[in-house]
């Protein structure tokens, strides 16, 4: 695996892959194997395959949570050298955002960026498109892998390659997420996580769950509150949301007519450690209740 740390060492050395696929992996580091997965896919799916490991302040809406993410480099390369990952891309700030981190377009994403992280997470979206923009424009991939962990960056990052004046090329691959036995979803900021409230995190997972067992239209409500009861019986100290939106549109859903398609998001506290998870209903049988 070749590491590169600037944006002028990996355009030189991509210019040598110029007539392959490239898959591209953006990621924060303090890899696990929801990482590997991706990059597993994006050697199957291309040629060369690139990982990123920059942590991004500026998707950060809170000083304290970016101060705490974790920082694992050493054990992220061994891992990248066992997935076979042909470049490592180690950018420092100033090379990602050269005329600074004030952004200077800001990314036409309607109310998808108001609505569940959006609305716990001010700013939080156009930071991403910040960084994806950034990072596409230096990789120029044909393929970008991500995780539907994070079930709303993917929608973003889908509206964002279809932004017709940033001129992206690159096609998104999103990944099924990769989970502890516990069932709960792997992440970095789980490192946080005592051994004690790792076991009680995987709550979020049965939460979720429950609702996709048990909704039926006309029971939403009930349902969705019976979830979030769960979760502050369980453990947990708030809750910011448990919801049904449209699984292809994200737009929200309060009164769900059976036939719809339906993701169930949730995002709640554990010990001053902020976890998301979500579901995709099987719908093709909760259409036939
Ligand atoms: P992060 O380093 O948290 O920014 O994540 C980098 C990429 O890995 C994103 O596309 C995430 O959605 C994806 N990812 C994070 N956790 C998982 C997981 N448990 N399974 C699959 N992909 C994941």
């Amino acid at each position: 695996m070749q590491i590169v740390k600037t944006a002028v060492e990996l355009t030189h050395l991509l210019e040598s892959f110029k007539h392959q696929k490239i898959g591209f992996v953006p990621t924060m580091g303090a890899l696990h194997k929801g990482h590997i997965s991706l990059i597993d896919a994006s050697k199957s799916h291309s040629n060369i395959t690139v990982c990123s490991i920059f942590i991004n302040p500026t998707q950060f809406n809170q000083q304290a949570d970016f101060d705490k993410y974790p920082i694992t480099l050493a054990e992220d390369i061994q891992q990248l050298e066992q997935a076979d990952c042909d470049i490592l891309f180690l950018p420092s700030l100033a090379e990602v955002y050269p005329n600074g981190t004030t952004p200077i377009k800001s990314y036409p994403l309607g109310n998808l960026a108001n609505i569940l992280e959006g609305a716990f997470r001010p700013g939080h979206f156009q930071g991403v498109c910040q960084v994806v923009d950034c990072l596409l424009a230096l990789v120029a991939p044909h393929f970008i892998f991500m995780g539907q962990k994070d079930y709303q960056q993917c929608k973003v990052v889908e509206q964002l390659l279809k932004m017709p004046h940033l001129n992206h090329q690159a096609k998104l691959i999103s990944l099924p997420t990769f989970r502890e036995k516990s069932m709960l979803a792997m992440s970095s900021r789980n490192r946080r996580l005592s051994a004690d409230d790792l076991e009680k995190a995987g709550e979020l997972y049965q939460s979720l769950l429950y609702v996709t067992n048990t909704l039926k239209p006309g029971n939403e409500k009930a349902c969705l509150q019976k979830a979030t009861h769960n979760l502050l019986q369980n453990g947990f100290h708030s809750v910011d949301y448990i919801a049904l939106a449209n699984a292809n549109s994200l737009i929200l859903i309060e009164q769900w007519d059976g036939l719809e398609p339906l993701v169930v998001l949730g995002a709640a506290f554990l010990n001053g450690v902020r976890l998301i998870d979500n579901l995709i209903l099987p719908v093709h049988l909760k259409g036939l209740h």
